[in-house]
């Protein structure tokens, strides 16, 4: 028993809680949670807690089901929205096989191997997400099949009395008291929609705070009568919601992507680390934009991002380095804006910082700067600047990611092979299905 454990111990026996709940994540994102009685924590310290791994998506195959739930005791957290008395706490859990081993299916796994493989060059790497989501009155659409939006708010909007806004600050301090550092919050674009920016944290607690976010979100618009939808694109003519990602490397106490007088600012470390991601982008669009509907936002518009690109202040470029003030070099970083709210967090940064170390590794190049608005560029000139284009649906990002070697060497044969058959069971459904698209427009067609 280490002190992390007995601390957690002690302070569920003070606390007088009732309930310890085990979270850990699927291959897709969803989180998983099972309930022990305090007794039983100290048993799940040291052996794990055995499940039937096969009945989790992308975790086991049905020959070799027994798994093992392990909490990280380092993860502990009273839940506050269960209220004060019969406290609710959670601690997330690393999968490990019957033998012991970390599970190679595991996501939270995934990422700790590619945070190791940073670690072995020399780097820490933080991350710090825009989250947006969309606040509806329930979770039926309406009538005419499209969801009602609780506002029809604006960027930036101040609406007195609003819902959004009154939302907005139980659910910041909701996060605040789980230990959650919040930015800033606003109203996004779209009626309804909304955003949050977490405080930079390191790659894998920034990961952990997203999967608690999410619930959070989720609990406090129920409480509130309402629903939040992390859905990608929920409306055909309204922005869809990005999680736009701020990655920055550290070499000890010093920010390895800033160069004072360099362009931009920009370390070597730092050009290389976007090349990557740029170069490897189209191979793993499928792990940070996942669902069929994820591609009706990158190419819907409402400054979704669509072709390979960087920019210093471009908001049609994939990539954007933010600008910060002179003598703020610990604040450089690079934005990743391809990114959707319904990505497995884990994976999603796995695959991103993979690339960025990929492109350090082998030394890329990174190309000019894009200074045009790419999406009013013709595709012959977009071909000529290199701006290619990031899959169109999710049927070609499964082609793509086929197609890679740095994918399966990041997320691991198992994980990679997982979670191509589960996408492309998704895309099967999809293609097979008419839909009121196709009734609206065809029905009287000839
Ligand atoms: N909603 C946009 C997206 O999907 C981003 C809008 C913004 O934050 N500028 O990426
Ligand atoms: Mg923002
Ligand atoms: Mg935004
Ligand atoms: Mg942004």
């Amino acid at each position: 028993m280490d002190r992390q454990q007995e601390f957690v111990l002690r302070t569920i026996e003070e606390r007088d809680v009732r309930f310890v709940r085990l979270w850990f994540t699927d291959v897709v994102g969803s989180l998983k949670s099972v309930a022990l009685a305090p007794a039983e924590v100290e048993g799940a310290f040291e052996e794990g807690l055995g499940f039937d791994g096969s009945a989790i998506e992308g975790l086991a195959r049905v020959f070799e089901s027994d798994m093992l739930a392990q909490p990280d005791p380092s993860t502990f957290q009273i839940l506050p929205w269960r209220g004060k008395t019969e406290q609710t706490s959670r601690m997330f859990c690393d999968i490990l096989t019957p033998d012991g081993e970390p599970s190679a299916a595991d996501s939270r796994n995934v990422l700790k191997r590619t945070l190791a493989k940073a670690a072995d060059m020399g780097f820490t790497c933080y991350t710090h997400p825009e989250i947006e989501f969309y606040l509806l009155k329930s979770d039926k659409p309406g009538p005419d099949g499209i969801p009602i939006p609780v506002d029809q708010a604006g960027y930036f909007d101040h609406v007195p009395g609003g819902v959004a806004q009154d939302f907005r600050r139980t659910a910041v301090t909701m996060l605040e008291d789980v230990g959650i550092s919040v930015e800033f919050s606003h109203h996004e674009g779209g009626p309804g929609q909304n955003e949050i920016d977490l405080r930079y944290a390191d790659a894998l607690q920034t990961a952990d705070n997203i999967m608690t976010f999410r619930t959070v979100i989720r609990e406090v618009a129920i409480q509130q009568g309402t629903y939040a939808t992390f859905m990608p694109k929920p409306f055909s003519n309204h922005p869809g919601s990005g999680m736009h990602t701020h990655f920055s490397l550290f070499e000890g106490d010093t920010n390895a992507f800033y160069e004072p007088g360099a362009e931009f600012q920009l370390s070597k470390t730092a050009r290389q680390f976007m090349a990557g991601i740029l170069h490897h982008a189209p191979e793993f669009t499928a792990v940070t934009n996942q669902f069929v509907n994820s591609y009706k936002r990158l190419w819907g518009g409402g400054e979704a991002p669509s072709y390979l690109s960087w920019g210093h202040n471009n908001r049609s470029a994939l990539m954007r380095v933010p600008l910060y003030k002179p003598g703020k070099g610990q604040a450089a970083r690079l934005e990743y804006r391809g990114i959707d709210s319904a990505a497995n967090p884990y994976l999603a940064f796995a695959v991103l910082l993979g690339a960025g170390l990929k492109g350090i590794e082998e030394g890329y190049e990174l190309p000019p700067a894009a200074v045009e608005d790419i999406g009013a560029l013709s595709s012959g000139e977009r071909r000529a600047l290199g701006h290619d284009p990031l899959p169109s649906s999710l049927h070609d990002a499964i082609r793509q990611m086929e197609e890679s070697e740095l994918l399966p060497e990041i997320l691991g044969e198992q994980v990679f092979e997982h979670f191509l058959r589960n996408k492309r069971a998704e895309w099967q459904d999809y293609r097979l299905e008419v839909t009121p698209f196709e009734i609206n427009r065809y029905l009287g067609v000839l």
